[in-house]
């Protein structure tokens, strides 16, 4: 297909699947410029004309950048992040941008100002989140790949309620420039992919030091993984703190499949332990509200987006343009966040989070130090759940990332690789490995890919 029809076919796509509301902006000009700009440089990048979905708090000089907030509504950046620049330089089609929870907060997609996203095989559930309008349009078959982001599971999440590939990179491997900030300690650019070497091609194209972000570190590029015919010498630990006994039995079957692959092919299996697993959820949700509230701060109605109570005093323009811009769950993230940094609460809160952060990535290190090449786990502790369960329960909806907040916090690449599926649902297999060892995690996942039966049912 020439790039021109490929650019017309995601169209189409697009218009189909328009019931899912996974998408924020689009535009028939804006696709023919992409496909016109890619012939022009040639088609042999190593994307070469393959649509990618961008999660909308991306920046992009074409399409609006809303972070599916009020307070952003219309924002149009006049840069585009780096991650957009690689992607366009290799080849890549700029698809549209895709719904998400509000400013990245939240684990469903019901957080955004502009609509929940549907999961596009039930429509009465959700997609996971807070990338979940990337996840669905993959899942969906609109996109071959898609960009998401990650501050604590949020590509994770929703590939594995989707069933389809999510890769968090290692904090520091991609460029966090024009990535509107979140927790920015924790914050990483992610990919999903229909495959793992769909995935991997986006990565590799996106990752890399970028002088524009003091985070991101220099590091041999990521390689499209080759699988292998087994994975005899390699050593998988299975953390016994991600298996409790209260997990979904669909979930735990689907896990326990592809562990039993990982054995067949040849793999060493043992169980290890990462005993502060149970404060991860706590500790992210101190760390992440505190860095949000102060990154959340240039939202006052003077520099970006939307201004309400023109015409008042200043102090009433910031109230009036924070109270009616942000929704519901980045005011409670904003209060938490001030809460806990205040002077009185900042040693019993931020300081105590900051030590188990520090507890939980030492749980890591210990585990990879006695041999083990990589940790396998479920993604999630159930599959997708329905709209509206977990919306009038805060904590609820944060237990949702109960297995990928560790893995933010220590700053590790994590991959979920669909394992299955019960009841119709997808089960997601996460796999996660010492930080920058990418390649080795890509690896494993190509080769356990084409054995798993991504829709089988596994009970
Ligand atoms: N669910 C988490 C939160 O609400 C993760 C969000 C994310 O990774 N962007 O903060």
């Amino acid at each position: 297909m020439t790039i021109a029809a490929e650019a017309l076919a995601v169209a189409e796509r697009l218009e189909r699947s328009a019931s899912l509301n996974a998408v924020l902006a689009w535009s028939r000009p804006a696709l023919e410029a992409e496909a016109l700009r890619v012939s022009r440089i040639g088609s042999d990048g190593p994307l070469a004309g393959m649509p990618v979905a961008i999660k909308d708090n991306i920046v992009t000089t074409d399409l609006p950048t809303t972070c599916a907030s009020r307070i952003l509504e219309g924002y149009r950046s006049p840069y585009d992040a780096t991650v957009i620049e690689r992607l366009r330089l290799a080849g890549g089609l700029v698809a549209c941008k895709t719904n998400l929870d509000e400013f990245a907060m939240g684990s469903s997609t019901e957080h955004s100002a502009f609509g929940r996203v549907r999961h596009p095989l039930d429509p009465d559930r959700v997609p996971g989140g807070s990338s979940g309008g990337s996840a669905a349009l993959v899942a969906a078959g609109v996109v071959p790949a898609a960009l998401g982001s990650e501050t604590g599971g949020s590509v994770r999440q929703p590939a594995a309620f989707c069933g389809v590939v999510g890769v968090k990179p290692s904090y520091g491997r991609v460029s966090r420039f024009g990535l509107v900030a979140f927790g920015s300690s924790l914050d990483c650019v992610s990919v999903f992919g229909r495959t793992v070497s769909d995935a991997a091609r986006v990565l590799a194209a996106i990752a890399g030091h970028d002088p524009r972000d003091a985070t991101s570190r220099p590091a041999p590029p990521v390689q499209v993984p080759v699988p292998r015919a087994d994975l005899r010498g390699l050593t998988f630990g299975l953390p016994t703190e991600y298996f409790p006994p209260d997990l979904d039995p669909g979930v735990r079957a689907g896990v326990d499949r592809a562990v039993a692959l990982v054995q067949a092919l040849g793999g060493t299996v043992r169980p290890v332990s990462l005993p502060h697993t149970r404060y991860a959820v706590p500790t992210y949700y101190v760390l992440a509200p505190a860095e949000a509230a102060a990154n959340l701060a240039r939202y006052d109605g003077v520099r970006y987006g939307v201004r309400r109570g023109a015409g008042l005093d200043l102090r009433s323009v910031y109230r009036a343009t924070r109270g009616q811009g942000f929704g519901r769950e980045v005011q409670r993230r904003i209060l938490v966040g001030t809460y806990v940094l205040s002077a009185g609460y900042y040693d019993a809160y931020y300081a105590k989070a900051q030590a188990a952060r520090v507890r939980i990535t030492a749980d890591f290190e210990a585990a990879f130090l006695t041999g083990v090449d990589a940790l396998l786990t479920p993604t999630t502790p159930t599959p997708a759940f329905r709209a509206g369960a977990k919306m009038a329960d805060p904590v609820q909806m944060y237990l949702a990332d109960i297995f990928v907040s560790a893995v933010s916090l220590a700053g590790l690449p994590a991959l979920s690789l669909p394992a299955g599926r019960s009841e119709g649902l997808p089960i997601g297999l996460q796999i996660i490995a010492p930080s920058f060892e990418e390649d080795r995690m890509l690896s494993i996942a190509a080769t356990l890919e084409p054995h798993l039966s991504a829709t089988a049912e596994v009970r």
